[in-house]
């Protein structure tokens, strides 16, 4: 059994998401901190998250963490792995997006395309 109170030096993989490519962090601007994902945010605040907006997405808001860089928004979107240690990121995170930033819903976004 694994020990998931330090998401940080589990690479970002949480009791939530704990897969092989779980391993980003996410900044949350309401808090200012990091979590493994939302499930673990509203764990631990009592408050609403804020989600990050679209001109904002050129912050750095993402903590890959395998190599423990920051990226920008704009450079985790919808991208297949790490600048940095070509770490692969989990694709089925893009299902999630509009929970962290102000985007279209997965869906919406399928039906548009
Ligand atoms: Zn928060
Ligand atoms: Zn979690
Ligand atoms: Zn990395």
């Amino acid at each position: 059994m694994e020990n998931y109170s330090d998401p940080i030096r589990n690479e970002g993989r949480c009791k939530h998401y704990h897969g092989e490519n779980d391993i980003v962090l996410i900044k949350f601007k309401c808090c200012n901190k990091y979590f493994p994902c939302y499930k673990c945010h509203d764990e631990n605040r009592e408050h609403l998250t804020q989600k990050w907006k679209k001109e904002e997405f050129h912050k750095k808001a993402i903590l890959c963490g395998a190599c423990h860089r920051e990226l920008t928004i704009d450079e985790y979107l919808y991208k297949k792995e790490c600048k940095y240690c070509h770490s692969n990121f989990n694709p089925n995170c893009s299902r999630h997006y509009n929970i962290y930033f102000d985007m279209p819903s997965y869906d919406t976004y399928q039906v548009k395309k």
